[in-house]
């Protein structure tokens, strides 16, 4: 069975096609790897980071049998703050998402995790990402969602066209149709 991860939780609040095609190893040319690119931004923007914080690899069991797991770039772990960088020029539902799964991981593995922190270098601008303890069930109905779409047997349509054009998937889903 699939792991569920960030990326997969990021790319669920954005098309739940491209998740399904996503995790199912369909890939295009040029397609992303959001985490990975927020890496490198965050390596080039605030080197002094990787001394003060610690890379974090996380797994968890989850109540419905699946595995969890997440690579936290810059964990501080003193102060229980998750930190994640984007090269994205705007703020996204998906970015926060994405922190918030973090939280939630760590939570579950009893590790203190307070808040998280997005840096937009392109913009200048820092987010901060809360997650109460009663929204860590919207966490897990996220997990079950994704484990849901990834195994239908088919791909979920399509989003309205005006919603795709940055998407690496735009000629898979849209070649012949405009
Ligand atoms: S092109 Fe549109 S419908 Fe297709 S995967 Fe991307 S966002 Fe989803």
């Amino acid at each position: 069975m699939k792991t569920i991860n960030a990326t997969l939780i990021n790319i669920y609040h954005i098309c739940h096609r491209e998740l399904w095609l996503h995790a199912n190893g369909i890939t295009m040319e040029h397609t992303s790897d959001i985490v990975y690119e927020g890496k490198l931004i965050g390596e080039d923007t605030y080197p002094q980071r990787a001394e003060k914080n610690q890379e974090l690899e996380i797994t968890a069991e989850l109540d419905n049998g699946m595995m969890a797991s997440a690579k936290i770039d810059f964990f501080d772990a003193k102060n229980g703050i998750v930190h994640e960088t984007k090269k994205s020029a705007a703020k996204e539902k998906a970015h926060v998402a994405q922190v918030k799964f973090y939280l939630y991981l760590l939570r579950k593995n009893g590790v203190k995790a307070e808040y998280g922190l997005i840096d937009y270098p392109k913009i200048r601008q820092t987010e901060r990402v809360d997650l109460p303890e009663e929204e860590m069930v919207e966490v897990e109905k996220w997990i079950a969602a994704v484990t849901e779409i990834i195994q239908l047997e088919s791909c979920p349509p399509t989003l309205p066209i005006s919603k795709c054009k940055s998407c690496s998937y735009f000629d898979f889903c849209w070649v012949g149709e405009e």
